[in-house]
């Protein structure tokens, strides 16, 4: 397939070609026709799949090709991301590609100077990229009129209602005028998606089911057992060992991350931590600084993280698990992207077993056990532990015997006669 076969106008095809795109990816082929066709749709698609240009590219054909309005502070595409880094990167993607037709974008989001963004809206915008809040803090401002938008993208939806934006989507959606395209894109498909889907879109076209490829297929999982106290040791081993360049490693924490960072600084790695806690400038150089080497280890919490576009990050590392499976998800989605290789590793000490569990349960696969002499983790015999292992080797057999209605337990041996 190629990009020429897929309606774009030859401005676009050669913005495309600017960038380096040979060929559609899979959820740019069946993303971009039906948006041209002003469907609703509803996509599966993990960061690294290029859904991005899934939608910019379409969206800003069908503007191009629309009569502009003539009021300002009017957008007529609204773009909904749940966080600020995520905000930058797609609003540099439409701002690249909307150049080419002479339309104007711009980029809200808090923690910016908020005269400068409403002085922008002034000058008049065609799309608009925000986070929820400061959009809405906007619209009430009446510094950005949000109803003659045609269309409205959710990008990375679950993770905006992970971070508890629902009722902001929904006050946005109502100020919307009633007829326009709804595109809903989010990596994973629980309840909650369904629910806003069925509340927001209109006989939407599905694009992919998420549950059919949640991790890219370039990207190698690994975990490695270790004692929790024992984590920075093997860490700092594995990187001089494998001798990583350009890694992020996410903790739990913000305090971990400051705390990790500081430890890998003592050891000698050039490392900076990036959390919610830092400034957005702070946050924004020490990005620039990973991107350009001067860092060679990123510690992240997810918040921080999620929709960093980095190219051709080779490996990510999850110090500690994260509590919401789905994260496990969205933080090895950093690499591996767009069809590269790429390695996720997982440091898991026994109090971490049952998040590994149901992380398995979510990707439906084991993920391989390595192991590094001296870091083996002595047998435990702390007898919570031992119950904790206990009670998940019982869930899983039951779970087991109630999927295949067989017991899980060796047949008893029959007796000779
Ligand atoms: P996204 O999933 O939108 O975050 O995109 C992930 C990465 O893939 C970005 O670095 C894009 O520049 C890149 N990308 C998007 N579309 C293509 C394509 N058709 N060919 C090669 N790379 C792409």
């Amino acid at each position: 397939m190629s990009f020429e076969k897929l309606g774009l106008r030859v401005e676009l095809l050669k913005a495309v070609a600017d960038q380096g795109y040979t060929e559609p990816t899979p959820i740019q082929t069946r993303a971009i026709p039906v948006i041209l066709e002003g469907h609703d749709i509803l996509a599966g698609a993990q960061t690294g799949t290029g859904k991005t240009a899934a939608f910019a590219l379409p969206i800003i054909q069908i503007l191009s090709q629309d009569q502009p309005v003539k009021k300002k502070k009017q957008p007529r595409a609204l773009v909904l991301v749940p966080t600020r880094e995520l905000a930058a990167q797609v609003g540099k993607v439409i701002q690249d590609f909307g150049r080419r037709v002479s339309l104007r974008s711009t980029v809200i989001y808090g923690g910016l100077n908020i005269h400068a963004q409403i002085a922008r809206l002034n000058r008049g915008v065609d799309i608009v990229v925000a986070t929820p809040g400061r959009l809405l803090d906007h619209v009430g401002r009446k510094t950005l009129d949000i109803s003659r938008v045609k269309i409205l993208v959710l990008d990375e939806a679950d993770r905006m209602l992970d971070l508890g934006f629902l009722d902001d989507i929904l006050a946005v959606a109502s100020f919307m005028p009633p007829k326009h395209q709804t595109l809903l894109f989010s990596a994973t498909y629980p309840d909650s998606i369904k629910r806003l889907a069925d509340e927001l879109l209109n006989n939407p076209r599905q694009i992919e089911t998420v549950r059919l490829n949640l991790v890219a297929d370039g990207v190698t999982q690994v975990v490695y057992r270790v004692e929790k106290l024992r984590k920075r040791e093997l860490l700092t081993a594995l990187i001089r060992k494998e001798k990583w360049q350009q890694v992020i490693i996410f903790t739990r924490t913000r305090y971990g991350a400051d705390k990790l960072t500081g430890q890998l600084l003592k050891d000698g790695i050039s490392a900076a931590a990036i959390h919610s806690s830092k400034s957005q400038s702070i946050r924004n150089r020490t990005l620039e600084e990973f991107k350009h080497r001067s860092v060679r280890v990123l510690v992240a919490t997810d918040v921080a993280a999620r929709g960093l576009d980095i190219h051709s990050l080779p490996q990510v590392v999850n110090y500690d698990l994260p509590e919401i499976p789905e994260n496990y998800v969205h933080r090895i989605g950093r690499t591996g992207r767009a069809g590269e290789k790429g390695v996720a590793i997982s440091l898991v000490c026994d109090q971490e077993q049952s998040l590994l569990v149901e992380i398995e349960r979510l990707l439906n696969q084991k993920i391989p056990v390595k192991r590094l002499t001296g870091f083996q983790p002595r047998q435990n015999h702390d007898p919570d532990i031992i119950a904790a292992k206990r009670e998940i080797r019982e869930k899983a057999a039951k779970k087991q015997k109630k999927a295949t209605g067989l017991s899980t337990m060796r047949p008893r041996k029959k007796k000779k006669p």
